[in-house]
């Protein structure tokens, strides 16, 4: 069952944003997420290096955070959609200043609008020479996008990830946004987590990242998510550094799974592994009993 959170959630601390990237083919998501990647302050001391956990974290130097998916891509974010799993606060549209609003541009404007999920505009590609930030500012009017220099209430920040101008600017417009819709999450109670992505590894076993949505996970935490189930036996975050303790709108890698759970799927905290195992052969049961019934019809 998943958690019942109250309608007021002022009494919560702030969480930080999860960011989604869309836009065409070729306007520059991938470069975007790299640039974001490296801009991230590396704990030095510690030795970071970047791990591949399906989502990272940027901090300002105000401190502030944001966590990115790391998934550019319709198919992530409508398959995540589809299974309830709302991970996303806030979609950057990345548009290419020397094309224009393309197909995937007016469908990831789609996406965001059914999921009633912000955006904010960046304008990719602006070092290029033949960049027309004014063009795809009109462009996106006709997809009832309108940006705040045009009389509209939508940000809008001109970039290159390629050369990493706007980027920080990027980043203080997506903490602002985060303010304003004040996402607040509890950092105590039973744990629920985002599957963002599985794996098997060699000499790790079964490992899957998770995006913390509510309360705090800790090492020895016991969670189930579809049917399959995990007591947590370690956790690293996005520098491959190992964690204890991991709070909302944090991505981490954990380890311990039995089988290998789904990305979207949502796993809720069980206070103890007999519990977990119940719930499991309770839903495989169910599973059964529903292909039995399809083929009986
Ligand atoms: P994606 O398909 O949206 O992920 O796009 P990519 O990130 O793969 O970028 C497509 C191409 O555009 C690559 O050759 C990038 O080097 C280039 N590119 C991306 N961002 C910029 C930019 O800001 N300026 C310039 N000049 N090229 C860029």
């Amino acid at each position: 069952q998943p958690r019942d959170l109250p309608d007021d959630m002022s009494e919560f601390p702030l969480r930080p944003p999860v960011v989604t990237i869309m836009g065409h083919v070729d306007h520059g998501k991938t470069t975007l997420l790299d640039t974001l990647r490296k801009s991230s302050i590396v704990d030095s001391e510690a030795g970071g290096i970047t791990q591949h956990i399906g989502a990272f974290a940027v901090t300002l130097p105000s401190g502030q955070r944001a966590t990115f998916l790391d998934t550019p891509g319709h198919a992530a974010f409508s398959n995540m959609r589809s299974r309830g799993a709302h991970m996303t606060d806030l979609v950057v549209l990345v548009v290419s200043a020397d094309d224009g609003v393309m197909p995937q541009t007016a469908e990831a404007i789609e996406h965001a609008r059914s999921a009633d999920v912000p955006i904010i505009v960046a304008i990719n590609k602006c070092d290029k020479p033949g960049a027309n930030p004014q063009k795809i500012r009109e462009g996106l009017l006709k997809y009832g996008v309108q940006v705040e220099d045009m009389g509209g209430d939508v940000q809008v920040v001109e970039i290159s990830a390629l050369k990493g101008t706007g980027i920080e600017l990027l980043v203080e417009n997506i903490v602002l946004l985060a303010e304003v819709l004040d996402l607040r999450a509890p950092t105590d109670g039973p744990v629920e987590a985002a599957i963002i992505e599985s794996q098997s590894e060699k000499g790790r076993g079964l490992s899957a990242s998770l995006l913390i949505q509510n309360g705090s996970l800790s090492v020895g935490d016991i969670i189930v998510a579809g049917q399959s189930y995990c007591r947590i036996r370690s956790m690293t975050n996005d520098l491959g550094k190992a964690v204890k303790i991991a709070e909302p709108g944090t991505p981490v890698s954990a380890t311990g799974w039995k089988d290998l759970p789904e990305a979207g799927q949502t796993a809720i905290q069980v206070e103890s592994e007999s519990l977990a195992k119940e719930i499991i052969e309770n839903r495989i049961g169910k599973a059964k009993q529903a292909e039995t019934l399809k083929q009986i019809q």
